[in-house]
């Protein structure tokens, strides 16, 4: 947890989200400025500021956050078309809440490279 962090407040439920998943590791809630018709993300309960603040004790934390993922992705209907999964990282990256997150971005054709 950390203090001043919009996602550990929406973990908390001090800030209001649409939920998708909880458990003990993962929370995955609706993006609030969805820019695909499936705009979830998936972060970890434990603050970590970003990917690369990740370490080998992670691990376990990692493959979960993916697997959730993939479990959201097929419960919306995404597997058959497929489906992005975005981690911005940084300046460059255009990250802009530093918690790390997962974006699953579907259900419409996204454009590659990206902009
Ligand atoms: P980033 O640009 O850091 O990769 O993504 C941050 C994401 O968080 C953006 O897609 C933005 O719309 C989303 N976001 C920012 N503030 C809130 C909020 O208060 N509630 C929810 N549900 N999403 C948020
Ligand atoms: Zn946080």
């Amino acid at each position: 947890m950390s203090e001043d962090c919009l996602f550990c407040k929406i973990i908390d439920g001090k800030i209001p989200s649409t939920e998708v998943y909880r458990d003990d590791d993962v929370f995955a809630f609706e993006d609030i400025n969805p820019a695909a018709p499936t705009h979830i993300l998936v972060i970890p309960t434990k603050h970590l500021k970003d990917i690369k603040a990740a370490n080998k004790e992670d691990r376990d934390l990692l493959g979960k956050i993916l697997l959730t993922a993939n479990q959201i992705s097929n419960e919306r209907g995404l597997a058959h078309d497929g489906f992005r999964y975005v981690i911005n990282t940084g300046k460059h990256g255009g990250q802009t809440v530093y918690h790390l997150h997962l974006h699953i971005l579907g259900g419409r054709s996204l454009n590659w490279p990206p902009g």
